[in-house]
């Protein structure tokens, strides 16, 4: 019973979530790293749109950013208040990525369009899906006058496009919002058919890596030290340990490996016949739980020394990121929920899975709280012509309100 009238007031919704979408995606809101002013205004504007609909419990948590006008960055709070003790958090962050070259796109990123079931524009998916079905969830229990059986924390959060350093972080950094037992949900990645459910993430190493060596006549090698092929063995060497040092598999993971992979490569000397004396590339490392970091910095130490040997060079790294992330267990009770609610409302049997690594999850689940990340989503996030599908902002709406405790 309550759930039709939840479920028909979530679908009498389809206007005003295309009117929401097209409120937050008119306030482009880049961070500062990438040119932007933040997610303030964004934040208001959501904010008065919720009190404006009844949802008047509204607390922020803002966190100091002196590059912003302002100087600070919004994470925001809205609750609806359950019947029971229980507590659940559904999380969305405020900012988008630019919207990159502009050619790409079809119509006007921060306009939103309409068009056969689908809504365009930066934003509209990533995460604006995941913060509009969160919220026309918890706005179709106020409109209905009924109690979720948990009470519901809407939690919008900034920065989460750029390392989370002015969002969760500082949230969990700086306030305790969060208990053990809450249950925790970032509508915040998925696959088209819904039924994927991330727990795990592999753990994240980036390197920078400098070889040295010495700069010398291209007509006369043998008088330097070069540096670049010196680089190129060390590439090949622990990408390779991929097999021999780390050769567990995972089902959980795709891909099931830990992989360690070369990527960007800077400019060395900028003419042909000249052996370069520094190098500097990039590995990428996605590597299974069961390896700590430090083992694969352990095994790419001994790379280096047999490099520094063979070529008569200097290696030295920089860590641009590290990310140890523990595992939500596939049994925990949000996962269970999950799943319910997920067959429930779209019909398929969902499964935990882990993914490369680097989302916001990692830095609920290493401060002890298990979270899950889903949603029912296209993959378009970041891309030109960024869309999302009404019917899934409709789904995972009543998904959520599922969570929120009815009786089904
Ligand atoms: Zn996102």
């Amino acid at each position: 019973m309550n759930r039709e009238r939840i479920f028909s007031e979530i679908e009498k919704s389809r206007g005003e979530m295309v009117e929401l979408e097209s409120l937050l995606s008119s306030i482009p809101a880049i961070s500062p790293d990438s040119g932007g002013t933040g997610e303030w205004d964004k934040a208001l504007a959501l904010e008065s749109w919720l009190i404006g609909r009844g949802i008047t419990d509204i607390v922020w948590y803002p966190c100091p950013d002196p590059r912003v006008p302002g100087g600070k960055r919004p994470n925001l709070v809205a609750t609806l208040p359950g019947a029971g003790e229980g507590r659940l958090w559904l999380m969305s962050h405020l900012d988008v990525v630019p919207p990159g070259e502009m050619s790409l796109w079809k119509t006007d990123p921060f306009k939103v369009v309409e068009s056969e079931g689908r809504i365009y524009g930066r934003g509209v998916e990533d995460d604006q899906q995941g913060l509009s079905s969160s919220v026309f969830a918890a706005l179709a229990f106020h409109r209905c006058g009924i109690k979720p059986a948990r009470t519901v924390k809407l939690l919008f959060v900034a920065d989460e496009e750029m390392g989370s350093d002015y969002g969760v972080q500082y949230v969990l950094r700086e306030h305790s919002l969060f208990r053990p037992d809450d249950l925790i949900l970032i509508p915040d990645s998925g696959c088209s058919a819904g039924n994927e459910i991330e727990v795990a993430e592999k753990n994240l190493l980036w390197l920078k890596i400098t070889t040295k060596g010495k700069q010398c006549h291209g007509s006369v090698p043998d008088e330097g030290r070069n540096a670049f092929l010196a680089a190129c063995d060390l590439a090949l060497r622990l990408h390779g340990l991929e097999k021999s040092a780390f050769p567990a598999r995972d089902g959980l993971f795709l891909p099931d490996r830990t992989t360690l992979s070369p990527t960007k490569k800077e400019a060395n000397v900028p003419n042909v016949n000249t052996i370069p004396g520094e190098d500097v590339f990039y590995m990428d490392c996605r590597i299974l739980p069961e390896y700590p970091v430090d083992s694969v910095l352990a095994e790419f130490s001994k790379a280096f020394r047999a490099v520094e040997e063979e070529h008569g060079v200097k290696i030295g790294y920089e860590i641009e990121q590290r990310v140890e992330s523990r595992a939500t267990s596939p049994r925990a009770p949000v996962v269970t929920l999950l799943c319910e609610a997920i067959e429930s409302v779209y019909g398929v049997k969902a499964k935990p899975i882990g993914i490369g690594g680097g989302t916001v999850g990692a830095f609920l689940r290493n401060a002890g709280f298990d979270c899950v990340v889903w949603g029912k989503l296209d993959e378009t996030a970041h891309q030109p012509n960024e869309s999302a599908s009404l019917d899934n902002i409709i789904g995972d709406s009543k998904v959520m309100a599922l969570l929120m405790g009815l009786e089904y």
